[in-house]
């Protein structure tokens, strides 16, 4: 292909693809009036399509979304009055449930006394920071900087370690989800997000994707234990070792690197848990050739893995903790907490929000400390967890179709589908297909994955085994659906 025929090729490919988005609108209204809805329901959804912008994160996630009304604990119930057990809590924002009544008291002592007043120290948010110091793990000192949503607290990050370091680079890993912004959308791989708004910033001043340690798929066809960690040596090797790096000269004592950003556990790229020494191995190499260690715990933290936080399996302190989602029991609210010299290198104005540190959010995150410290949710997680893998063991017994069961610590649960055990072809199709029959039968969870083929469960860490006794009986019902 010459090049004038390249660039006509490449810009007719620019234009359908804009083309297949200019038409998603009516793609999602044929969609609401192609299924039997209850009035109420396609009513909504209807005006839904018609004011917001479709792209929206609901239709992604479901072919036709629910809309939800109230919440109690681990259930929650349509606009149609239809239950269902939720094993989601809201993408994590909801870790503790939803409509605590100990969170719903602090929402409403708190909002008598003050909902927020700008970007000033008030009385919650001191005393919350001084909670995270000590609940954050890191034997020095630390200080914290709040933010708002989960990207905020990201970009934050990457603000705080280029300025101390006076590095550029960031290390972040392939199926990383970090947010969406324009600071933190070029370190999330989610459906080649970035190349929509490309340039984006952070990749123009240097970011470098690495493989993660996803074994059951290992990038390097190995097998773990006897792969010694290969994909950290990797890194190692390529990116740091001698001259021919694009980011440090060894002899020379160069190094262009300020941080490596990961999250212990993967996330959206459908609860992925790499092998226990794959986050020590990381630390290593960040102590070794002199960068900060970040750890994204925006979606693990707060219990989800059976301790407060998932580096506390590994015995992992990041120089920087980025935090979010579930702190603010379904406010939003998000942190992140660093060694201390790293955030006192910020003058006065270096950094303002109008809703950083948000005054509604930090009584209520104070009081989330509290809950799971007092009622000792921690145990619930780990219990359960460890009851609801093996559940999920069990259907994996007798569904060929699960490849692979992730669970084990807390409730940091997945299922792998795949249509043959040996090749390991991603049953995608199947996955849509449970998910959104699960909707039918009163029970929500997402489907994501590197190969759209991951279930992902994220119940509320105070989830009851009654909740999820029905939901492996759903589960079961719908792998052997799909067998037939
Ligand atoms: N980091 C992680 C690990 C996340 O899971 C998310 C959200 N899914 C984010 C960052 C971004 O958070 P937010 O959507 O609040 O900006």
């Amino acid at each position: 292909m010459n090049p004038e025929e390249e660039n006509k090729s490449f810009f007719e490919k620019v234009v359908k693809r804009r083309n297949i988005l200019k038409n998603y609108d009516k793609k999602l209204e044929e969609r609401i009036n192609e299924k039997r809805l209850g009035e109420k329901h396609k009513g909504l959804l209807a005006e839904f399509i018609k004011y917001e912008s479709s792209g929206q994160v609901g239709f992604s996630h479901f072919y036709i979304p629910p809309i939800i009304e109230k919440g109690m604990g681990d259930i929650v119930i349509d606009v149609e009055g239809k239950e269902y057990i939720d094993l989601t809590s809201g993408f994590a924002a909801s870790t503790i449930g939803q409509c605590n009544k100990e969170v719903i008291e602090e929402i409403i002592k708190q909002s008598k006394d003050l909902i927020h007043f700008f970007d000033f120290p008030t009385v919650p948010r001191i005393k919350l920071a001084a909670k995270l110091i000590e609940v954050i793990p890191g034997d020095f000192e630390k200080k914290v900087q709040f933010s708002v949503t989960g990207s905020d607290a990201v970009e934050n990050a990457i603000h705080a370690a280029r300025w101390y370091t006076g590095c550029s680079y960031i290390l972040a890993a392939i199926g990383a989800y970090h947010g969406v912004q324009m600071g933190s959308v070029g370190i999330t791989s989610k459906g080649g997000i970035a190349s929509y708004y490309y340039p984006v910033p952070p990749n123009n001043n240097g970011i470098i994707l690495f493989p993660y340690a996803y074994c059951y798929r290992c990038p390097f066809g190995k097998n773990y234990p006897n792969c010694d960690i290969y994909c950290v040596t990797f890194i190692e090797n390529t990116l740091l070792k001698g001259k021919e790096s694009p980011l440090v000269d060894q002899k020379a004592g160069v190094s262009n690197i300020a941080g490596l950003i990961i999250e212990p556990m993967q996330c959206s790229s459908g609860y992925i848990m790499p092998p226990d020494d794959y986050l020590r191995g990381l630390k290593r190499l960040a102590d070794q050739y002199n960068f900060l260690f970040i750890a994204d715990e925006i979606q693990t933290g707060v219990g989800r893995t059976g301790k407060l936080w998932a580096v506390e399996h590994y015995g992992v302190e990041p120089e920087i903790m980025v935090i979010g989602k579930g702190i603010g029991g379904g406010l939003p609210i998000s942190a992140i907490v660093t060694k201390k010299e790293i955030l006192n290198n910020w003058a006065p104005t270096a950094h303002i929000s109008t809703f950083a540190g948000y005054t509604l959010g930090c009584s209520v995150a104070l009081k989330i400390f509290e809950f799971i410290e007092s009622k000792d949710i921690l145990k619930n997680s780990n219990n359960i967890g460890e009851y609801f893998y093996n559940g999920l063991l069990e259907l994996q017994d007798r569904h060929e179709i699960i490849g692979d069961v992730t669970g084990g610590k807390g409730l940091f649960l997945a299922l792998e589908l795949v249509k043959d055990r040996k090749s390991k072809e991603p049953a995608s199709e199947e996955a849509f297909y449970v998910r959104n029959k699960a909707l039918e039968y009163g029970l929500i969870f997402a489907v994501s994955g590197y190969y759209y083929n991951r279930i992902t469960l994220i119940p509320a860490i105070t989830i009851r085994k009654e909740s999820v006794d029905n939901a492996l009986k759903i589960l079961d019902r719908l792998f052997n659906e799909i067998k037939k």
